[in-house]
Parts: C-alpha cells; structure tokens; sequence
C-alpha cells in the first residue's frame, strides 16, 4: 500500500502499491505546473486508489482537454493526475509519497522539451517523447 499527501496534509490518499510506472517528465506542462526542471511521477491503477482525507478542498486545473491535475486548495501541491483519455488509471506525484515506498524512476520522458541546461547525469532509457 502506497500513501500520500500535499504539503499541509489536508489531503491524503492511498493506493495500491502495484504501480504501472514512474518516470521523469521533462515536458513543459510538468516543468510549469511543479515549477521544477522535470516532473517524477508514478502511474497506479485507478482501482485501489482513493482518497481518503481533503476531498472537500481538492481543486483541480485542466491542463489539456480531459486531464484534470488535482491540487490541494490550502497549501497548493499538486497530488495527482486524472485523464479521461486513461480512465482506469492516477498518475501520482512520486514527491507526494510517504517515504520508504521503494520506488524508483526507470525512464526520462520528453527530452524534446528539456531544459537545455540540465545534463541527466545517470543511465536511464530516454525518449524524446512518451
Ligand atoms: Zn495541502
Ligand atoms: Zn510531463
């Protein structure tokens, strides 16, 4: 079993440890919506996932047609993806995680909009898109 949480806890969730994949996104949606050089997110089954504390004051921002990403209200972290185009699975926010989840980023996806400043320094498969 996985947990998670936005920064001022209001919101909580868990998920079945069972996860799809977890990966870095350096695309520019991720790069703007986390404010950071990439995003690491982690895709679990929708079933096995919910939310279990905040629903109430979870807000949450279409950032193309059909993805909604989930934000705490209170405290603004981003805690995970819904896509109409997947509906069977949540893409989680890898940071969100309780620590000790064991999870491990195995890709780097589109490296078409990566910052030209930020080397990858470790060995993982690349793609240009995802
Ligand atoms: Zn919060
Ligand atoms: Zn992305």
């Amino acid at each position: 079993m996985l947990n998670g949480s936005c920064h001022c806890k209001a919101i909580k969730y868990e998920a079945s440890a069972d996860i799809l994949a977890a990966y870095h996104c350096h695309c520019r949606t991720c790069r703007e919506i986390h404010g950071t050089v990439y995003g690491t997110s982690v895709m679990v089954h929708k079933e096995g996932f919910e939310v279990t504390a905040g629903r109430d004051i979870m807000s949450a921002y279409e950032s193309t047609p059909g993805k909604k990403r989930c934000f705490c209200s209170k405290c603004g972290s981003h805690v995970f993806v819904i896509n109409q185009a997947m509906p069977e699975i949540v893409v989680l926010r890898l940071g969100n995680l309780t620590p000790g989840h064991g999870i491990t980023p195995t890709h780097h996806f589109w490296l078409s909009h990566k910052e030209p400043w930020y080397e990858i320094r470790d060995d993982l498969p690349q793609s240009q898109e995802m």
